[in-house]
């Protein structure tokens, strides 16, 4: 799906260089979710901007031929544009705004209970729902990768729990593999097949832990297990 292959990359600022990402290489699978934590600083943002398409690397190799879809920490809803029209923002930027995508919008925004809320604007939604409805502008793009960056850390932790796994089942039910960027642990186990901790910059992948949590993200709390690898992964970051 997306190979990369020693990535790096450096700042330049008018006075000196920053060192990033000194060498990163992994692969991401179909219907994979990894997900990438390490300390704040250390270029997880920016591993994802570059896949992103959005700043270029320095050095290394990216194989992917895949459509890519990044949603951020804030939803970025217009306020100003009813839900329907949030949804379909980047459609009308990619200039694939026709009969057939705007049914399959409305078919999602019904699919995750959106459809009563089309016509309103974003301040009449809960935090929860108008990350739902940024993850469904999103999807309207039909990306087979997903990129998030820490984009549940500003909701509390009882929206986060029923936002995860929706989301979980969105993925799975479109088929789209994700990257995601996080500093909670916690959110890193429960999502991700796979948990990549990079260390300070410049950064290197640390280490590959590897959850065989299978079940949807509220059902796999088996406790042991769960804190096994919290201790794991909490020693490594
Ligand atoms: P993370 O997401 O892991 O917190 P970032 O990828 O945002 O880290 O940033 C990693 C490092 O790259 C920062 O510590 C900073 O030094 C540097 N950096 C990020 N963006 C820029 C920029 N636009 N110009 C110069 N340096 C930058
Ligand atoms: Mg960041």
């Amino acid at each position: 799906m997306l190979i990369v292959n020693n990535l790096k990359k450096n700042y330049h600022t008018l006075k000196d260089e920053i060192k990033t990402l000194h060498n990163i290489s992994f692969e991401l699978k179909e219907n994979e979710f990894i997900s990438i934590v390490g300390p704040s600083g250390c270029g997880k943002s920016t591993i994802l901007s570059i896949l992103a398409g959005i700043i270029d690397k320095s050095d290394g190799i990216i194989i992917c031929d895949k459509t890519i879809g990044y949603m951020l920490q804030d939803d970025l809803l217009f306020e100003w544009l009813t839900i329907y029209d949030n949804c379909l923002l980047g459609l009308k930027i990619q200039k694939k705004l026709n009969s057939e995508n705007k049914k399959y919008v409305l078919d999602l925004l019904e699919k995750y209970g959106l459809k009563d809320f089309i016509n309103m604007y974003p301040n009449n939604l809960s935090g929860g729902m108008r990350q739902r409805v940024a993850l469904i502008r999103t999807l309207a793009i039909k990306p087979e990768i997903l990129l998030l960056d820490e984009a549940f850390s500003k909701l509390d932790s009882q929206t986060k729990k029923f936002v995860i796994d929706d989301i979980f089942n969105i993925l799975r039910e479109e088929k789209i593999s994700c990257i995601m960027v996080t500093h909670d642990i916690s959110d890193a186990i429960t999502f991700s097949d796979r948990i990549l901790i990079l260390q300070e910059k410049p950064s290197i992948i640390k280490k590959e832990i590897i959850t065989n949590m299978t079940e949807i993200p509220s059902k796999r709390v088996y406790e042991k297990e769960y804190l096994k690898l919290l201790k794991e992964v909490d020693d490594n970051v």
